[in-house]
């Protein structure tokens, strides 16, 4: 059957593959949204003819307003104007790609308006996992993961039932700092972090990949999709990228996913479930590849790992907390401000001034300590 499809993010490295998922496999896009990037928009708005598209810029909206005139599209404008857009879509998918805090809104939009929630945007689940697995729970409807990871978990977890898992095996490239000590961290570079050795992927996530932020967060996601707690989910350094995590049942047997790494057929995992369509990219070559390595993270290099444990254990909105003060450090790393070393110091920093948000449950007093976190961690770096 072919879906109607809403991508949110559209421009940016997933929402991009996920166009290129629905070129392969002829969807029909309703509704597409971005930040700000209005050329790229345009570009997808005149080739996919969506009944509408939004822009978080309000500026970039005007801009595309004009640019669209002629072609009966309505142009939404800045966030308002995105949640606008998801409760009148018609699609049957919505693929949230948006990236970081921002995508929780548009998340609960989605999960209102009942439509299913291919869900990129980790941070979600990072910020508010329990207020959006409650929603979907109460309006029945299935998120299924695209990040990688997540994905593969989510297919091992059809071998056996919830009750049956012993632990999950989350697994992680390491980035391109693995096997670094503490010591040389401190003088790594921009550039360096930027080389990625096997995904392609948005700058944000490649810093949080090198870092390691980015496996505390799927730590977290993994915990409110798949109902384990925190202590029986373990990170695995899986160089490769081939194995995509695995789920190890109380028989023994462990369960996983293999490909080569490509965002695509999360995407379209997600958007057919439970249907599996024939996919035009590589195909895993074992004889080729040879061998696979596994090992231990370095949790003391890292501390990013032990600090999103943390975070969970507390609760309450102290991931949101550790998620405000990341984001608010990469950008500085990115813009030039702080050392890649820095950002342990700004994030752990800020997390520790406030624990008190380990109280803080609703969505409103989240949304606040985000803004809260996001302050101290910019005078921090000040
Ligand atoms: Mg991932």
């Amino acid at each position: 059957m072919n879906k109607t499809v809403s991508v949110l993010g559209a421009t940016g490295s997933v929402g991009r593959q996920a166009l290129d998922v629905a070129r392969e496999r002829g969807y029909t896009i309703d509704f597409l949204s971005a930040n700000c990037d209005y050329t790229s928009l345009e570009i997808y708005a005149r080739e996919f003819k969506p009944s509408a598209v939004a822009l978080a810029d309000p500026g970039a909206a005007s801009e595309l307003k004009v640019r669209l005139a002629d072609t009966g599209i309505r142009v939404l404008v800045g966030s308002e104007g995105i949640l606008e857009g998801i409760r009148k879509s018609v699609s049957d998918v919505c693929v949230n790609a948006i990236l970081g805090e921002a995508g929780l809104l548009p998340t609960l939009a989605v999960i209102d308006s009942g439509k299913r929630l291919a869900l990129a945007n980790k941070e979600s689940l990072v910020i508010a996992g329990d207020i959006v697995m409650s929603a979907a729970k109460k309006k029945g409807v299935e998120i299924i993961p695209v990040d990688s990871e997540h994905s593969a978990i989510f297919q091992s977890l059809k071998s056996g039932r919830r009750e049956e898992i012993k632990r999950i095996l989350l697994t992680a490239s390491g980035g391109p700092f693995f096997g670094k000590t503490k010591e040389q961290l401190r003088s790594v570079t921009l550039s360096e972090t930027l080389a990625h050795p096997t995904w392609k992927m948005g700058k944000k996530i490649t810093v949080d990949s090198a870092t390691l932020m980015n496996k505390g967060f799927e730590v977290i996601e993994a915990v409110h999709l798949f109902g384990v707690p925190a202590d029986r989910v373990d990170v695995v350094v899986h160089r490769e990228s081939i194995l995509h995590s695995a789920v190890e049942y109380i028989d023994n047997s462990v369960i996983a996913e293999l490909s080569v790494p490509d965002m695509k057929m999360c995407v379209q995992y997600a958007v057919d479930y439970p249907v599996r369509y024939r996919s035009e990219g590589r195909t895993l070559d074992l004889f080729e590849l040879g061998s696979l390595s596994f090992s231990r993270p370095d949790r003391d290099a890292f501390p990013f790992l032990d600090l999103a444990r943390e975070a969970i254990s507390l609760g309450g909105a102290m991931p949101a907390v550790m998620n405000a003060a990341d984001e608010v450090a990469v950008e500085a790393f990115l813009s030039g401000r702080i050392s890649f070393y820095e950002i342990f110091g700004v994030v752990t920093e800020t997390f520790g001034a406030l624990t008190y948000a380990k109280g803080s449950h609703t969505l409103d007093a989240i949304l606040s300590l985000d803004k809260e976190a996001r302050a101290v961690a910019k005078s921090l770096i000040k």
